[in-house]
């Protein structure tokens, strides 16, 4: 049985003071709710060290919202894996179609960026997801085989333990539009295919795969209903205490 994730990306929100506010009305939020899945939060960096001391005795995780894959050196304004590690870090989002689309993220600068996360200790939360045109063009399959396939390239059965793929179809993220319950599950059934094509039937079975594109609590319950979905990446639901819990308890 999966257990569901529900992870929240801040993206470029939030200075120390809102990280306080908004970790403290989460945390004592939820203290009295049965939850039925795990948690984490994924701050900018500047915010990282402040979330950890705020969550560090509660249920609630820490993630980060991206990383360079070397460790150290002239890298002006990056971030190393064992950064993130040191201020608490358990988690780190890559491949997010933001970093892609914005930053020129490739499917192999991403397939590093696994590996040293995962050489180090932290546990990625590999994004992937279609564009509109994409979508409406028929090459929707194509496009995320060649992410999974080329993002996991040389990553063991081992390691996919680790990994927790996020399907966020692009045309979902931050425009209000989510995909159905239907269409999420069919594109979440078909990645779960590849990775039994490419492991085996029991890596298949076990690899968490988030939705992610609009998430909010009022559709959050059918969403995660779903089959082969396995929690949600949230943007702008989890900047809000009410909202992130509202989908949190949903599960
Ligand atoms: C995201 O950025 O990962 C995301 C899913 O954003 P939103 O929930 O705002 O669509």
């Amino acid at each position: 049985m999966r257990r569901k994730i529900i992870a929240g990306n801040w993206k470029m929100n939030n200075d120390l003071k809102e990280t306080q506010n908004l970790i403290t009305k989460l945390a004592s939020g939820l203290s009295g709710e049965a939850i039925n899945c795990d948690v984490i939060v994924c701050p900018p960096f500047t915010s990282l060290s402040e979330a950890y001391s705020l969550i560090k005795d509660t249920k609630i995780k820490l993630g980060a919202q991206n990383m360079h894959f070397e460790s150290s050196g002239a890298y002006t304004g990056e971030i190393s894996a064992e950064m993130l590690k040191s201020v608490g870090c358990e988690y780190v989002i890559l491949g997010h179609s933001e970093r892609r689309s914005i930053f020129g993220e490739t499917d192999q600068t991403i397939n590093k960026k696994l590996k040293k996360a995962l050489d180090s200790g932290l546990k990625p939360i590999f994004c992937v997801g279609e564009l509109l045109e994409e979508r409406e063009s028929g090459i929707m399959e194509k496009v995320i085989q060649r992410q999974i396939i080329e993002g996991l390239n040389d990553i063991s059965v081992a390691e996919m333990g680790k990994i927790i793929i996020a399907y966020e179809p692009v045309w979902a993220i931050g425009t209000g539009k989510t995909a159905s319950p239907e269409q999420a599950q069919e594109v979440h059934q078909f990645i779960r295919n590849l990775i039994k094509g490419k492991y085996d039937e029991s890596v298949a079975a076990n690899v968490i795969i988030q939705y992610g594109g609009s998430v909010k609590p009022d559709n959050a319950k059918d969403l995660l209903s779903r089959k082969d979905i396995d929690g949600a990446l949230v943007g702008g639901a989890c900047l809000k205490a009410d909202s992130f819990i509202g989908i949190i308890t949903a599960v």
